[in-house]
């Protein structure tokens, strides 16, 4: 497996506290042995998330020192603009502090259109897969969130090159049976973070748009990694090989109605988002009157003008071939060197992160003693590797019954931010984790100690069993 060199040079470093096994034995019992309580102080390499948590490049930076803090209309709200139209061709723009308010001001929007315009009364959003926030505004406005994934995306030993595909019998399905007019809206989420940092293939994205408008549905584009599911469209659709990125993003943005996006993810800022509608006004006045209570004034949606000037470079950067080679590779290297070592994980590998099989690889521990989460703190404890856990922890409770949902995955993530860790760290990452593989039999799952009640894989506190 080749690794591709890193396309550019550091001009400034972070120090990094470097721990020993004991520490970490005694920072992870501190923290409950939840790795989302430990400081970041104990951590050595930080695989919890790429939101965020991205290195902004000099030309970003530079931008920061030219931005017009003017309450209303600042330059750096007309330069996001002028970049919106560039890559998506959508003429209407809302900045928001990050993806969730873009939802948060865009949602309650599109269920009273549904309502008013449409003649709906029961509101229902359909995804590939919502993700967790994205559900969570759906529900909070009294909507209904549901997931048409294919199946492919189940399987992760199988290689499928469209593991984000929606699957249409499904949608077509359920848009029969709640009627057209009670589809506020479809969300296409590019790339499925939920089933792997998967991509959607233009195939379906084409096909998903056609039904929409066949029932007169508008269509989101949940847009955190559009430039990754753009890199495997060119890789893997034949049709794509020889078109530039840029044009693969703008054909993307015309099987969408607007988009909602977290712009901590592919543009590499460390906060920021973002809501476009393609020309519909009256949607556009309906967001921006919900702009200004909850994000701000409509030229800032709680942005200052420098982050919205790194914001408009970061969309440049992000979509850069060249940069996309290598930051694919760099996630796709670190899945070969598992994969090589006999280590299960979603496969092929996805566009910000390696998702390594738990069930498959504890399968001594059961899901209700959650397998992910002993495999994180395991190489936690080996490495000072902090990754996370996408399964039955996460997952929670059904809060009807009060029981435990049943997850279709047991994953362990490991999220790569862009443009901080270099390929030496991949290795380390990749040796560690084998080490832990090792003495897989040895590891044992846990039980709560403190279980809040909600959103509780953030602040459990765990006991290791037995
Ligand atoms: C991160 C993310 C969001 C939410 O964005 P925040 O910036 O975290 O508020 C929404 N959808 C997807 C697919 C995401 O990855």
């Amino acid at each position: 497996m080749k690794r591709i060199p890193e396309p550019f040079r550091i001009k400034m470093v972070e120090t990094i506290r470097m721990t020993t096994e004991e520490d970490r034995r005694q920072a992870l019992h501190v923290a409950g042995h939840n790795p989302f309580m430990l400081a970041s102080e104990d951590v050595y390499i930080d695989l919890l998330t790429d939101s965020g948590t991205g290195a902004m490049s000099d030309n970003q930076w530079a931008g920061m020192m030219l931005g017009d803090e003017s309450y209303a209309g600042s330059r750096n709200y007309y330069n996001l603009c002028k970049a919106v139209k560039h890559f998506f061709n959508y003429d209407l723009t809302v900045p928001a502090h990050q993806g969730r308010g873009a939802e948060q001001i865009l949602f309650p929007a599109l269920i009273e259109r549904m309502r008013t315009v449409r003649g709906g009364d029961k509101p229902v959003f359909i995804s590939n897969y919502h993700f967790d926030t994205t559900a969570g505004h759906i529900e909070l406005n009294g909507g209904k969130a549901i997931n048409v994934l294919t199946d492919k995306a189940f399987d992760t030993n199988t290689y499928d090159p469209w593991k984000g595909n929606f699957d249409l019998q499904a949608l077509q399905q359920v848009i029969e049976q709640y009627g057209s007019h009670n589809i506020a809206a479809i969300i296409t989420t590019v790339t499925c973070n939920s089933s792997g940092g998967q991509p959607v293939s233009m195939d379906n994205m084409r096909a998903v748009y056609q039904i929409a408008q066949n029932n007169d549905i508008p269509v989101v584009i949940d847009s955190a990694r559009y430039c990754e599911n753009a890199y495997f469209i060119k890789q893997r659709d034949a049709a794509y090989a020889d078109s530039s990125i840029l044009e693969i993003i703008r054909e993307m943005y015309q099987y969408g109605d607007m988009l909602t996006m977290s712009a901590k993810k592919d543009p590499m800022v460390n906060i920021g988002g973002l809501c476009c509608i393609r020309d519909h006004e009256a949607l556009f006045q309906a967001v921006r009157t919900r702009c200004v209570p909850m994000e701000g004034f409509v030229t800032y949606g709680g942005m200052a003008g420098r982050d919205m000037e790194a914001l408009a470079r970061g969309l440049y950067e992000g979509a850069d071939e060249n940069f996309l080679h290598y930051r694919i590779g760099q996630v796709e290297y670190l899945g070969e060197r598992l994969r090589q070592a006999g280590i299960p994980i979603q496969y092929p590998t996805g566009g910000h992160a390696v998702f390594v099989d738990a069930r498959q690889l504890l399968p001594h521990i059961p899901s209700a003693q959650f397998p992910a989460q002993a495999l994180c703190n395991a190489l936690y404890v080996e490495s000072g590797v902090r990754a996370v856990e996408i399964g039955s922890l996460l997952l929670g409770r059904d809060p009807e019954t009060g029981q435990q949902k049943a997850s279709d995955f047991e994953l362990m993530r490991l999220t790569i931010p862009r443009r901080v860790y270099t390929n030496d760290h991949m290795d380390y990452v990749a040796d560690a984790l084998i080490a832990v593989s090792k003495k897989a039999d040895q590891l044992r799952g846990f039980d709560f100690e403190y279980e809040p009640p909600v959103l509780r894989h953030f602040t459990a506190k765990l006991k290791p069993m037995g």
